[in-house]
């Protein structure tokens, strides 16, 4: 009997030409004259679900562009139930931007497909249908079951998708959620990215005088409130660099020596990012490495700062007003209110009586996480092996994931990210590609995935 494996290998050829035939629709989510494009897109990617066996599939609308489901539900109430998530929308992309070839017409180059899209998402979101159609053409049925979530405006911002699954917790139940839409740093580097950090975005409005006033006339007399802001600003961080908001790090989950250990072999070279990003010396937390910094250890970042006269030549005012834009990357088990609340508490402590201070929240994010001991994440690990030849490694990374959070939030479960794609795939940028080792690596990974899940 052929195994899915040896299937997935006799197929191919035929495999890449689909791919090809998916990231030929210009499904870019931002320009309104791509809406028939996009609507193409997900037809496209209904139909072919349908073609591999994939049930109840839906082009759902959304409010915006439509998210794609479907489903196969047969492997008994008893065997778990895993959501793959996925996007089939992409950036903008045109000759101008400095592509080599069209866009939206693929080529492949020395083992790549060049074409928006083909990374990410549309190449690592494939790899699960190719895989799903692969163990049903030979063995006939999945040990567990699996629902797909195929959205429309990941590049956007998944606008609409937050409300769509509160809308629909029932039809997106899972244990947990798969999704491929990331990169390796190299190629022989599998890597599973298991935390992604959340966000506190406020803004602190200093107010003095009632009035602009004459620096002449008033200077000395009265708080100045561009110097009041940096003042509590100069107080938002200790002398060893880590945050001095009393209780920020009440809620850290605290990495272990195993943890620590592994994210050690990904740390940054302090001579490498000197150089890339022209700094005399790097800063942050001490007794963190550069790698935990940015991953694993949440931050308070000024964003702006504003105030008085800032435009040619001289001005002498006293600003009524300064203004300043704070953020905090968060970690597990962080949330973005309680700390929007403790910077708020700690500001109005340090705030000087000649000014007053509003600390306001504008946008929250929470962080994501998955234990890296439960099971899922081990069968994660053993379908690597599988697929790979080789254990992957365990990344975190440092931006923020708002879906994951979404669907933690709405449906009560985890996110696992098994990354198919590399980082120098140029995602976002000219000449975006997709290796087709790592598709094919990708889909043979899925297949084992989708065997050790239950187990
Ligand atoms: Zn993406």
């Amino acid at each position: 009997m052929t195994t899915p494996y040896e299937y997935a290998q006799t197929h191919k050829a035929r495999f890449e030409d689909e791919l090809a035939a998916l990231v030929r629709i210009p499904s870019v989510s931002t320009d309104p004259d791509r809406v028939a494009d996009v609507m193409a897109a997900a037809q496209w990617l209904a139909d072919h679900m349908r073609h591999v066996g994939i049930e109840n599939v839906e082009v759902m609308p959304t409010g915006g562009h439509p998210v794609v489901y479907g489903d196969w539900l047969h492997a008994g109430a008893d065997a778990p139930t895993l959501l793959i998530y996925g996007h089939y929308d992409v950036q903008p992309a045109a000759m101008s931007d400095g592509w080599t070839s069209d866009p939206f017409i693929p080529v492949v180059r020395d083992g790549k497909m060049y074409a928006r899209g083909s990374s990410d998402d549309k190449g690592q979101m494939f790899a699960h249908l190719k895989a799903f159609e692969s163990v049903m053409q030979t063995e006939g049925k999945l040990p567990i079951n699996i629902k797909y979530l195929i959205e429309g405006e990941e590049e956007i911002g998944s606008e609409h998708l937050y409300a769509f699954v509160a809308a629909h917790k029932e039809k997106f139940k899972a244990d947990l959620c798969a999704l491929s839409d990331g990169g390796f740093r190299t190629k022989d580097e599998p890597a599973i990215t298991y935390s992604t950090r959340g966000m506190s975005y406020m803004q602190f409005d200093v107010q003095g005088p009632a009035r602009d006033l004459h620096s002449g006339a008033y200077g000395g007399v009265v708080h100045n409130p561009a110097l009041a802001l940096a003042q509590i600003i100069s107080k938002l961080h200790n002398a060893d660099s880590s945050v001095a908001v009393p209780g920020f790090y009440d809620d850290v989950i605290q990495m272990t020596t195993e943890e620590r250990a592994d994210l050690a072999k990904l740390d940054m070279d302090e001579a490498g990012l000197r150089a890339e990003i022209g700094i005399p010396q790097s800063w942050g937390e001490e007794g963190y490495t550069l790698y935990e910094r940015v991953g694993a250890r949440p931050t308070l970042e000024v964003n702006g700062f504003v105030s008085g006269f800032y435009g040619e030549g001289s001005k002498t005012v006293l600003p009524a007003k300064a203004m300043a834009k704070i953020s905090c990357r968060l970690v597990a088990n962080q949330t973005p209110q309680r700390i929007y609340e403790l910077v708020k508490a700690y500001v109005a402590s340090i705030t000087p009586p000649g000014v007053t201070c509003e600390v306001r929240l504008l946008n929250i994010g929470d962080p994501a996480y998955i234990d890296r001991s439960r099971d899922e994440v081990k069968a994660a690990e053993r379908a690597y092996e599988k697929g790979w030849g080789k254990p992957p490694i365990f990344m975190r990374t440092g931006g923020t994931l708002p879906i994951l959070a979404t669907f933690r939030r709405e449906l009560g479960i985890d996110s696992l990210m098994l990354d198919y794609g590399l980082i120098t795939d140029g995602a976002h940028g000219p000449d975006e590609h997709y290796d087709l080792e790592m598709f094919h690596k990708g889909i043979a990974t899925t297949i084992a995935y989708l065997h050790e899940f239950g187990k």
